[in-house]
């Protein structure tokens, strides 16, 4: 596949360019690339390796990116090319993510749309590798996707620029932005090699001012990154900056990739995570990662009547209106879109 021009990028001196796609805007000179590996300098000329080569496609429920309020039931067809601008020890995709070669599958963007639309989706999810660095791809996608009526979603790490925003902005409908350890800066220059975590606050702002429907997920990691008080200040930030009817989600850690000997997040920790975020003012926590426990459940935070129950990413239970309030006090339920009644089997692997 020929070489694709990168988007957001300015040419300087030497043959040298500045990428202005993720907030560590590496000069990258001639011949070189950047820190996600997946964009290259050729004599002066921004290159994006990943264009249309994925290195994976599947069917997934909207549950699983987490998204809770937000086209509730749908199914997406869920992509990802090789790179990544984080260096997560625990990363659970590090074999796609971290891969020093650029791998992957010819998969044009409209092949992804095709792809979707014949498995049945109501959307696209740019996931499992940070969709930042390969936005060339997912912008292209994206754009078929909303001219058949797709919705698009970028599960992200965040680290991105406000230019990047800007440019996927009117094209995105929904973002999980994945936190870890709270946010804590430390944890994420030493686990994650990720210098300052501000960017990650900044393009939230962005994603709010596009309007793009936004969950938030927090992994909660045993000892290093466990703090209540960075999830109360996290659960503060959120309820005032993107507001109190945000959905939170803690996650369960489980070992992985270079992280083997944490162990996996006891019960009791997450459930003290969750009241600590309802406990801030939010009215939507989630606890994730563990299948049947009744915080996977979402209750009206008027009268605390279970308003949809879940077991995992399936919903078994739905108890709204419809015109999305609780049945019972007739408070409403901020649900973005509309239910999606499913008979998919999960997962289903494309490849
Ligand atoms: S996307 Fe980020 S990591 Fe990759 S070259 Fe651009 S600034 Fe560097």
């Amino acid at each position: 596949m020929a070489l694709h021009e990168a988007m957001l990028y300015e040419k300087q001196d030497e043959k040298k360019v500045k990428c202005k796609l993720c907030a560590r805007r590496c000069l990258i000179s001639d011949n070189a690339t950047g820190f996600c590996l997946a964009r290259k300098n050729e004599s002066g000329t921004l290159f994006t390796l990943n264009y249309g080569k994925a290195v994976s496609a599947a069917v997934d429920p909207i549950g699983k990116k987490p998204l809770s309020h937000f086209n509730p039931g749908a199914q997406v067809m869920s992509i990802a090319a090789a790179g990544c601008n984080f260096r997560c020890q625990f990363c659970d995709n590090w074999m796609v993510s971290q891969d020093h070669e650029v791998v992957g599958r010819p998969f044009s963007p409209a092949d992804v749309v095709k792809a979707a639309r014949e498995k049945n989706c109501q959307g696209i999810s740019y996931t499992y590798t940070e969709p930042t660095i390969y936005m060339e791809y997912a912008y292209d996608t994206a754009r078929i996707a909303h001219q058949v009526g797709f919705f698009n979603n970028f599960v992200t790490n965040g680290y991105m620029t406000p230019e990047a925003v800007e440019t996927i902005g009117p094209y995105l409908d929904a973002a999980t932005v994945d936190f870890k350890a709270g946010g804590d800066p430390d944890f994420y220059k030493s686990v994650s090699a990720v210098p300052n975590v501000t960017p990650i606050y900044e393009a939230l702002k962005e994603l709010k001012l596009h309007d793009v429907h936004i969950e938030i997920t927090n992994l909660v990691i045993p000892k290093i990154g466990d703090s209540m008080e960075r999830i109360k200040d996290m659960a503060t930030w959120i309820k005032n900056y993107l507001g109190k009817d945000t959905p939170f989600h803690l996650l369960r850690f489980h070992p992985d990739y270079k992280m083997t000997t944490i162990p996996t997040t006891p019960v009791e920790t997450l459930e003290k995570a969750y009241m600590t975020a309802k406990e801030a003012g939010l009215n939507y926590a989630y606890l994730g990662n563990v299948p049947g426990h009744p915080a996977e459940n979402t209750y009206c935070p008027n009268c605390n009547e279970l308003v949809i129950k879940r077991y995992s990413f399936e919903i078994t239970r739905w108890n709204l209106t419809k015109d999305m309030h609780c049945p019972i006090c007739g408070h409403a339920i901020p649900i973005k879109g509309r239910l999606h009644p499913t008979g998919a089997t999960f997962p289903y692997a494309l490849f």
